[in-house]
């Protein structure tokens, strides 16, 4: 063989082994990226467990601190969801209030950082829990809150009543309310929901709320809805 061909032939070998490895790191990138792709859950929801911290919210009739119930609910909730094509983003994931040191207002401070959470997360819905309390020991019952003005949180707050009411206590007359005063709803876009799970004023209602079977059970209800309204059906 002349020294020509020689060199043709190495040329094409070294051609070939370029694209030959150019295609495998081609087709693993994609391999990659699909993979990633797959991988993305198809939901952003925002958990907002209620006060925290120096802020108790509600003291139940049993001692029991409004906050921890919200956070344990909360958690539970975000793991479901998480196993359902979510991904959660918390306004807290621990005992603690959002403000900074230097902040007068704390409460307001705290409830601001966790609009700014709410507004910078590009959520499909936002659920925000609570325990509700009143005067009369009698009350009882959880009830969802939307924003007056919103269309797609009245339709997220009735989805979640009745989940909540099939779920948690049938007897349950309670329907989902209206709301243009709460801070939260006022100062947020994204469509957002309070969700008041029972009363801790009540005896029986705060005794189940502290129990984590019970707060799994509020969890699974919520967490139904929540996906029967981001997956659109069923309603
Ligand atoms: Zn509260």
């Amino acid at each position: 063989m002349k020294k020509n061909s020689i060199n043709r032939v190495i040329g094409f070998v070294i051609v070939g082994l370029v694209l030959l490895a150019a295609v495998i790191e081609t087709g693993r990138s994609v391999y990659t990226w699909s993979q990633q792709a797959a991988k993305q859950p198809r939901y952003t929801i925002v958990i907002d467990p209620g006060h925290g911290g120096n802020d108790p919210g509600k003291i139940g009739i049993n001692d029991v601190p409004e906050k921890d119930v919200n956070l344990a609910i909360s958690l539970e909730l975000k793991e479901i969801l998480e196993q359902n094509d979510c991904r959660v983003v918390m306004t807290r994931q621990k005992d603690e209030a959002l403000y900074q040191a230097g902040d007068t207002n704390k409460k307001v401070a705290d409830l601001r950082a966790r609009c700014q959470m709410i507004n910078d997360s590009g959520a499909d819905a936002v659920i925000s829990i609570h325990q509700n309390s009143f005067t009369a020991e009698s009350s009882r019952g959880a009830q969802v809150f939307y924003r007056a003005s919103s269309q797609e949180g009245k339709k997220l707050a009735d989805i979640l009543q009745t989940q909540l009411v099939s779920g948690l206590d049938p007897d349950n007359r309670r329907v989902a309310k209206a709301n243009s005063d709460y801070f939260m709803l006022k100062n947020t876009t994204a469509t957002m929901v309070i969700v008041e799970c029972g009363f801790l004023s009540n005896s029986k209602e705060a005794e189940l709320l502290t129990q984590a079977s019970y707060q799994r059970r509020v969890a699974w209800a919520v967490a139904l809805g929540v996906l029967q309204y981001v997956s659109g059906g069923l309603s």
